[in-house]
């Protein structure tokens, strides 16, 4: 496998990870090039019939676990969140999405299963998806969504748990 960084055609693969579903495997890969040797990660998958997003001006574009694990890195940017976590997520998803759809699914839909992952993860980066997918028209509604939020959290931490 070529190197993004020095474009040598040689690496050298240090880990290899089945996903949770073992529908995926993830390897660490390493330069050969000595003065280079940084490290990437490539991921194999089984080749699946292609699934098309349908947006909302009626557009298509093929369903792509890439965009949506970038999407999802960067709305849980600078939160304790890792790289690992995001991608079982991106692999629920894609998996249920693969399972109740065809060969079409609404951009919408996609939209509402991010949100209701990243609303069970992390209260910021569901926010900052949210306030980007929702558009929250005025302050009122963010603020709902925030203290709804923060009124769960309290649920969830009380003593006993
Ligand atoms: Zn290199």
């Amino acid at each position: 496998m070529r190197c993004p960084y020095c474009e040598t055609d040689n690496s050298r693969v240090i880990e290899s990870r089945a996903s949770e579903d073992g529908t995926t495997i993830r390897r660490r890969r390493e330069c050969t090039n000595p003065s280079c040797g940084r490290r990437f990660t490539t991921y194999e998958r089984i080749e699946q019939r292609p699934l098309m997003v349908v947006k909302k001006d009626n557009k298509r574009e093929e369903f792509s676990y890439e965009k949506l694990y970038r999407g999802l890195m960067k709305a849980c940017e600078k939160r304790p969140i890792s790289a690992e976590q995001v991608e079982q997520v991106v692999e629920r998803i894609d998996r249920r999405l693969r399972l109740e759809f065809e060969r079409e699914v609404p951009s919408s839909v996609i939209g509402e299963r991010v949100m209701e992952e990243l609303r069970a993860l992390d209260g910021v980066a569901y926010v900052r998806f949210a306030s980007v997918y929702r558009q929250f028209r005025d302050v009122e509604t963010l603020a709902q969504e925030v203290l709804s939020l923060l009124q769960e959290t309290a649920g969830r931490t009380k003593p006993g748990n």
